[in-house]
């Protein structure tokens, strides 16, 4: 008996399934295609470099507390993204969040009591699978398919539940999911919108991918269809969508800055929620946030990433198709860092990984990405980090380890 009396959340904590495989990680000439990071190549340095000296002149400001809802300076640039992506915003619509894990974890406070039923999109990014743990909700998964969530599943699923069963809280990845790699269509995006109003549940938008687009054909934000739903129904109502984003994958991730755009209600209590987590996100970090934002890099930056993850996911979607061929399934993405696998029954998923480490190479195994019932025969794998050369060849040691789990 420890003396130590924990709370249930954390009698048997279980760790990040994913950072378990940092040991894995450092022998030498493993190629990984486990981790969500950005490729440290595309970081701008240059510019940060002169954001950072910029934001040491601001006087006492960057080393001061600051206000619990953000800096204005950055909150003005962050409400000028989401009018780029098409949600109508001011910047008191914005939380400045420390990375967007924050807003999700702030949501689950004000929003979700134990017992509480969420529906998560399945598979699913696991630090959501674990913030929900924590909060003692009750997880419903619902499906997903190469348009990413199932809608119509949805559909279903909601008109079975009886009323006191209904979910509080819907949790998506919309943009170039993590771990599927797909988009959700502009149907789709309207039709949860009505969902969501009909059966009274939260849709948390979470969007960390969307700027990754190799394509210009993606869909306005799930919030700003339901800005327009709301507008064409004749009045503006209470728009049921929190947006969450991030500076983490386009600009990087050791900013810690996130952000969330809500009706004002949950906004002002987000706010106090924060208040006691941290007071506020790094003043230091959005004052270099908000200047590398004002010097106009931005643009040119995420368009370099773009360019440079579209080749390295080509580079891994071309080698699977000729070197694993009719053994795996899978979507080619539109955009982000995810290609999600599926692959042959006859194939054992431990033996599998056993022979892609021996041959070094990693990936994230699909049970990590599942509350319940998970599809063992399912895996992640991440194109953002490693080079178009060290791609080919994970391609060339997955072959091989497929060939020897057979
Ligand atoms: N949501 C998703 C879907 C993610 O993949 C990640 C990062 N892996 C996050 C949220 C957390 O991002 P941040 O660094 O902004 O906290």
């Amino acid at each position: 008996m420890s003396f130590f009396r924990f709370t249930p959340a954390f009698a048997n904590p279980q760790g990040s399934p994913i950072r378990e495989l940092f040991p894995y990680l450092s022998r030498p000439g493993m190629i990984s295609l486990a981790g969500g990071y950005p490729s440290p190549s595309l970081f701008d340095q240059e510019g940060l470099a002169t954001a950072a000296a910029q934001a040491m002149t601001t006087g006492a400001t960057a080393l001061q507390y600051g206000a619990t809802e953000g800096s204005p300076a950055l909150r003005e640039q962050l409400a000028a993204q989401c009018q780029a992506r098409g949600i109508r915003c001011a910047a008191s619509d914005v939380l400045v969040t420390t990375g967007s894990q924050q807003g999700f974890d702030l949501l689950l406070r004000v929003l979700v009591q134990p017992g509480d039923v969420v529906c998560v999109e399945t598979p699913a990014y696991p630090a959501t699978i674990a913030a929900l743990r924590q909060a003692g909700a009750r997880i419903l998964s619902t499906p997903v398919d190469g348009d990413g969530l199932n809608v119509d599943a949805l559909q279903v699923l909601l008109e079975e539940l009886p009323a006191h069963e209904r979910p509080r809280l819907l949790y998506t990845v919309p943009n170039f999911s993590n771990p599927c790699g797909t988009l959700l269509t502009q149907d789709r995006r309207t039709k949860l919108v009505q969902l969501a109003l009909q059966y009274g549940f939260v849709v948390v938008e979470d969007d960390p991918y969307g700027e990754l687009a190799f394509t210009d054909q993606r869909p306005a934000p799930v919030y700003a269809a339901a800005q327009a739903w709301l507008q064409a129904q004749g009045g503006e109502g209470e728009n049921p969508v929190v947006y969450l984003s991030s500076l983490s994958k386009t600009v990087a991730p050791g900013l810690r800055v996130g952000w969330m755009v809500a009706d004002p209600a949950v906004l002002r209590r987000c706010t106090v929620a924060k208040q006691t987590n941290d007071l506020c996100t790094s003043p230091l970090a959005q004052a270099v946030a908000a200047s590398y934002l004002q010097s106009g890099r931005y643009a040119q930056a995420v368009a370099a990433a773009c360019a440079e993850y579209r080749r390295r996911m080509q580079a891994l979607t071309n080698g699977m198709k000729a070197k694993l061929g009719n053994l795996v399934q899978f979507v080619q993405p539109a955009g982000g860092m995810f290609v999600w696998l599926t692959f042959d029954k006859g194939i054992d998923p431990q033996k599998l990984f056993d022979a892609a480490v021996a041959a070094n190479v990693i990936f994230v195994p699909g049970k990590a990405f599942y509350a319940d019932n998970a599809d063992l025969h399912s895996m992640r794998l991440s194109f953002a980090a490693p080079d178009v050369v060290q791609i080919e060849q994970a391609v060339e040691r997955l072959a091989q380890a497929f060939a020897q789990a057979r």
